[in-house]
């Protein structure tokens, strides 16, 4: 069952038990903005529940944790209403540029930023954990994202009318960080490995050739064995220089909870003390932490997140 705690400025709720096969998911966080109809909350909530059954299956059937991000990923990739493949935010000059990555337990990590034609942004990114020595691959074009096995598409696959409006009304009146929708999963699988991963079109009016957090190991996207995988969602700058998903982690491992307070390491007050430092840096937003061992967090600053998760014990999904 989902308990929520409120502290100043961060909510906080738990997922999932201390171990098994777990996956929780986000889809954005930011204010609600003046389009966030009932309708709107509901096809959200309809397509987090589709992207929690593509992933929570393979779990299922003993599949690897990287796998089962990835396919929820899939999914809001090609779900309209989230800023990420398909109905992705726009830069000033009207083009998805998007980010994404994906990083293992083991430290294996790609990454793309800038990518205009991968289907799948998430494809590319495993692409390059798979197939290159490389973490990170800047702009890469259709011919590369082939060869590599990558689908591709036109550019104009990707923009749709609500984001057209969107970026209107951010170059009208500057309303440039309403709720953004970038989508990020993390999981546990039957063999306890954990793995994350994160996809965005940025932020509406974002100036070409901007890189936000999510395709930075450490900053929008982490995993590591020994402590957490963690997917953030939010303003990237102050991501960024939070170094906000490697820092939960490390609270986690090394101790460090909110201060004032005790040194502590349990994820929900790694998370916490983490999107403190966001705040720091002017930035809002939310993230998703599955520990090695313990129960899932999803903890947010902004006025609301995008989330849900599913174990076991149940299933919660929230927009
Ligand atoms: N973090 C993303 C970025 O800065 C945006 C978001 O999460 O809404 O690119």
């Amino acid at each position: 069952m989902t308990q929520t705690t409120s502290t100043p400025h961060v909510v906080r709720e738990f997922a999932g038990s201390e171990d098994g096969i777990l996956l929780v998911i986000h889809a954005g966080a930011g204010n609600r903005g003046k389009h966030d109809s009932p309708e709107r909350r509901a096809q959200a909530e309809q397509d987090l529940r589709r992207a929690l059954e593509a992933g929570y299956t393979l779990l299922e059937q003993g599949a690897p944790a990287q796998d089962a991000v990835c396919a929820a990923i899939r999914v809001m990739e090609d779900a309209p209403e989230f800023n990420a493949g398909r109905g992705a935010a726009l830069t000033s000059t009207g083009l998805a540029q998007m980010d994404a990555c994906l990083m293992t337990d083991d430290g294996e990590v790609g990454a793309v930023a800038g990518v205009t034609t991968a289907r799948n942004p998430i494809d590319a990114a495993r692409a390059v954990k798979e197939q290159t020595k490389h973490v990170l691959f800047a702009v890469p074009d259709t011919a590369q994202l082939e060869s590599w096995g990558v689908a591709t598409c036109e550019p104009d696959y990707f923009i749709t009318p609500d984001r057209q409006r969107s970026l209107a009304e951010a170059q009208a009146d500057g309303d440039e960080w309403e709720k953004h929708g970038t989508i990020g999963a993390v999981a546990r699988d039957a063999e306890g490995h954990i793995a994350a991963a994160t996809s965005t079109g940025g932020i509406t009016n974002q100036l070409p050739g901007r890189v936000g957090d999510t395709p930075l190991p450490g900053c929008g996207t982490y995993a590591n064995g020994e402590s957490a995988a963690v997917s953030c969602t939010g303003i990237g700058e102050a991501f960024i220089k939070a170094t906000a998903a490697r820092q939960v982690a490390d609270r986690i491992n090394y101790g460090g909870g909110r201060k004032p307070g005790p040194a502590a390491g349990p994820p929900a007050e790694g998370a916490a003390a983490a999107l403190d430092d966001v705040a720091a840096h002017h930035g809002e937003g939310g993230m998703i932490v599955i520990p090695a061992h313990g129960r899932g967090v999803l903890a947010f600053n902004s006025e609301m997140m995008n989330r849900g998760w599913r174990s076991p014990d149940g299933e919660s999904v929230q927009s």
